[in-house]
């Protein structure tokens, strides 16, 4: 509902509007113009910190064709290595450990898991993904994590005392919905996981195009401890990392379980000066507008120019970012990605297709738009055996800078 925090029911306030854009990672087989599009509001609520989308669509108008595959790149693997790393120092888990992942798509993170924990189970709702999961050697059951499907895991009378919700806690309207299932299943003494991308650096970073209609709340430690404690569970600890342009990881048990780290105490205290006077949502505002017209400078003056310019990179805040900069396949002929679950389909509205790096390389292009910056390192790593010499790689974010190969 408008003005209503879906997370303590107090009233809300604008602090973005994006426009409308369709769903994203719904992609089409064919080139359509009348396909539905949603607004992009994003909201803050005062009284808990939660800042969250105006407009949230349903799960089957979002998951029913998702194409996400977490992508097989280093820095995922090192990100793992990291939360493996937080988990086993503090004693979060241990060889006696069953774990559980929500929203666990294709099973790497549970495959990493697996050899220093007793037993790992992935939910997810999207068959296409879940199998390849399968594939890894990971269990996973194909459907949303609800009430019948808490009641099965309960069933399997596991003592489940750790729980990961991996970017998916804020992707879905009722947060309260998933929590109740998380706090049936856990054990007394178990350990919830909550990985998100973090507020305040999408604020910070004016990464604009995190915002999507998948992405329904935007976390800061300051709202998560709110909301931990209203469950009457602690914020125990924190980990930052650079995955999806910026995520947090938030550790949470029980009341008085465990200590809460100095780490939650000091962010508490930064947080609060970033939201003193509204200076960060002052700050976003400023660059999200800087982003937009750079951008647009250099594509439009590419394009006068007649270069052929591409984008590099499908992920869900493509959509965002054609859909707010209005960049169509007028300009941007075509978008490169790995994922078999993306390539020969098609972006709604702004009918941009999307196709294999195979074929990119027996095409023509000068520019490359970067809509995948977040593996920034990772491409210009390759990007010399990926694309032409003297192509112009635009990166609009975090920081808008162009790189020739
Ligand atoms: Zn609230």
């Amino acid at each position: 509902m408008k003005n209503t925090c879906r997370l303590c029911g107090y009233r809300t306030r604008e602090i973005i509007n994006l426009g409308s854009s369709p769903p994203a990672n719904n992609f089409l087989d064919t080139e359509t113009t009348n396909i539905d599009s949603f607004p992009l509001v994003l909201d803050f609520c005062d009284n808990c910190g939660g800042l969250q989308l105006r407009d949230c669509l349903d799960k089957e108008q979002l998951y029913s064709n998702y194409t996400y595959l977490t992508p097989d790149a280093t820095s995922l693997t090192l990100h793992y290595e990291n939360i493996l790393e937080i988990l086993l120092n503090n004693s979060f888990i241990s060889p006696a450990t069953d774990c559980l992942e929500i929203g666990s798509n294709n099973g790497r993170f549970l495959q990493f898991l697996k050899p220093h924990v007793k037993s790992v189970l992935g939910i997810d709702p999207a068959r296409n993904v879940a199998d390849f999961a399968k594939e890894l050697g990971v269990e996973t059951i194909v459907d949303f994590f609800s009430k019948s499907t808490v009641t099965k895991i309960l069933n399997q009378k596991r003592d489940v005392g750790f729980i990961a919700a991996r970017h998916m806690f804020a992707h879905n309207p009722r947060p309260d919905e998933i929590f109740e299932g998380i706090d049936s299943i856990l054990n007394d003494n178990g350990v919830i996981l909550i990985e998100n991308q973090y507020a305040i650096e999408t604020l910070k970073t004016g990464a604009f195009d995190q915002i999507y209609h998948e992405h329904m709340f935007y976390y800061s430690v300051t709202n998560m401890q709110n909301y931990l404690n209203s469950k009457n569970y602690d914020l125990n600890d924190i980990y930052f990392s650079d995955i999806h342009g910026g995520s947090i990881g938030f550790i949470g048990t029980r009341k008085d379980c465990y200590e809460v780290s100095d780490a939650v105490k000091k962010q508490l205290i930064i947080e609060k000066e970033y939201f003193e006077g509204d200076r960060i949502f002052k700050e976003f505002r400023n660059k999200v507008d800087e982003v937009k017209i750079k951008t647009l400078n250099e594509i439009n003056s590419d394009y006068q120019g007649n270069k052929k310019i591409i984008a590099y990179g499908a992920p869900a805040k493509a959509f965002t970012m054609f859909s707010f900069l209005e960049l169509d396949s007028t300009k941007i002929e075509y978008c490169v990605d790995t994922s078999i679950t993306k390539i020969g389909k098609t972006f709604p509205q702004s009918n941009i297709p999307v196709i294999s790096e195979d074929e990119m390389k027996q095409r023509d292009y000068q520019t490359v738009l970067v809509t995948a910056w977040n593996y920034r390192d990772d491409i210009i790593k390759k990007s010399k055996n990926l694309f032409k010499k003297n192509t112009k790689l635009v990166f609009p974010l975090t920081e808008f800078t162009t790189y020739i190969v």
